[in-house]
């Protein structure tokens, strides 16, 4: 029975410029066969050397990927439209990329003589425009390495300074640039590695307000965001412009990798639709990461823009790469573009930005113990006075053994929050126990256990805010911070 084929803008010098054509078959096998047989000049472009369709070539039956079907056996009934769709849609159109010059001819002499790369994949690297959303673990090996690809324009967004605890990962920076502002560092190191590098930094927190100005602006986007709020306003703002997002992220020894937001891929909200309750996932600075695990991440994420900037190879859209560092185990998972997904779906809900904070449930991000009433909060400075009256006061620390050997406060007891709810016994409780004032590192655990010992009745209990780290920037310095 007559079929429709619906071929992509790149194969449509080999059909005679036809964007459809119609052929006979009874099975997709068939009408494929069909199809190579009347345009010879196609074959390659579809099927590799061993006859196997080509991996990067993706073929749906009306809205429906053949490979959830079945296959190349799948039958076509009358009025079936069969649509050729390679796996990366396009690459970054620019109609007439730049030329390279004679120094650059030099430099990329390693991918000009890739064929998958080569000079016209190289001019097309020079035009493109990359935003990394974060200059920090993962910011930091994705830019080098698109710095030194040659990639043409690279904006970073971020408004931190350079901390001594960042240079464990953050391999942009050097011990010299503790104090100063991240961007000013990485440019001055990217343009070291690349001086034709065009380098465009945005020293300000991505919002609701500038995201979509901002993306527009750009080609692809790497997001290195370290928090929720800002992964799900990258999301939305790469579907909302239409810009691709190489996506990664990294706990303890734990990342993950992929694409989304593609023509027809899923996006981030298609997997998680709505972030997890503020608190149930630590962050880095309380639950630790490997350094060098953001360095596979993050190169993981310059690849796969690399080859959405080049069209071509397949990239991570549809799926969801998980790594863990610690057994060196990698496994990919299939996802697939939620049709209710409320920002990439049918019927989107979301056609805005929205507040992100809200959105996640965190209030200002400046104080992980928001939400505690004033009573139930103490600062070093009043816990240090009591102290020095010789008052009788219990302190618990709820960090872990490891945080513990590190520094601690004198006479404190340690019970990790994960143990104190099966550990009541061990705190003092009755008419006669003494106060207790709860502390980790920063503040955001501890305020966690505080609820938990008053929902169990235990009602003189204190949490310190900004936890040791604020105890030894105001009280001890002798001791050392981490
Ligand atoms: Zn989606």
């Amino acid at each position: 029975m007559p079929v429709t084929v619906r071929i992509p803008t790149p194969l449509r010098p080999f059909t005679g410029h036809q964007a459809a054509v119609t052929l006979e078959g009874a099975t997709i096998g068939e009408v494929l066969s069909q199809l190579i047989a009347t345009y010879t000049d196609l074959r390659p472009h579809l099927y590799d050397k061993d006859g196997r369709l080509r991996s990067f070539v993706n073929v749906y039956l009306n809205d429906e990927d053949i490979r959830h079907l079945g296959r190349e056996a799948t039958p076509i009934g009358a009025a079936d439209t069969v649509s050729i769709v390679p796996s990366v849609a396009g690459g970054v159109g620019v109609a007439e990329p730049p030329e390279l010059t004679r120094d650059e001819v030099q430099r990329y002499s390693r991918h000009l003589i890739l064929p998958e790369v080569g000079l016209d994949g190289q001019r097309k690297l020079k035009a493109a425009r990359v935003l990394c959303v974060g200059a920090g673990g993962l910011g930091s090996p994705a830019a080098l390495y698109l710095a030194a690809a040659g990639v043409g324009t690279l904006g970073l967004v971020d408004f931190d300074v350079v901390d001594v605890t960042n240079l464990q990962r953050q391999i942009l920076y050097s011990t010299l640039d503790v104090g100063r502002p991240k961007l000013e560092a990485a440019a001055e190191r990217l343009t070291g590695l690349n001086p034709d590098l065009n380098v465009r930094t945005h020293e300000t927190r991505l919002t609701s307000a500038n995201a979509l100005d901002l993306f527009r602006q750009y080609d692809v986007i790497v997001d290195g965001a370290d928090n929720f709020p800002t992964r799900y306003l990258v999301n939305d703002a790469c579907v909302l412009t239409g810009k691709p997002n190489a996506y990664g992220s990294i706990f303890r020894f734990e990342g993950q990798a992929s694409v989304f937001a593609t023509p027809d891929g899923p996006c981030y909200r298609c997997l998680y639709p709505e972030p997890p309750p503020p608190g149930l996932v630590p962050s880095c600075a309380e639950g630790g990461v490997l350094g060098v695990l953001p360095g596979i991440v993050g190169t993981i994420q310059a690849t796969e823009a690399l080859k959405l900037i080049l069209g071509s190879g397949t990239t991570l859209a549809g799926r969801l790469l998980l790594l863990d560092a610690w057994t060196m185990e990698f496994r990919t998972l299939k996802t697939r573009r939620d049709p209710e997904c409320p920002v990439c779906g049918d019927h989107p809900s979301i056609t805005a930005l929205i507040d992100y904070e809200q959105f996640c449930g965190v209030a200002p991000v400046a104080s992980p113990a928001a939400g505690l009433p004033a009573e139930f909060e103490t600062t070093v400075q009043e816990l240090k006075t009591r102290l020095d009256r010789r008052e009788d006061i219990w302190i618990l620390d709820v960090r872990e053994p490891n945080e513990f050997q590190i520094c601690r406060i004198p006479g404190s007891t340690l019970i990790p929050l994960g143990e104190l709810p099966a550990r009541l016994t061990e705190v003092p409780h009755g008419a006669d126990a003494p106060d207790i004032i709860v502390h980790c590192k920063m503040g955001g655990r501890s305020a966690k256990a505080v609820n938990l010992l008053r929902e169990r009745g235990f009602t003189r209990v204190q949490n310190l805010k900004g936890g040791i780290l604020q105890w030894i920037k105001d009280v001890d310095p002798t001791q050392m911070p981490y």
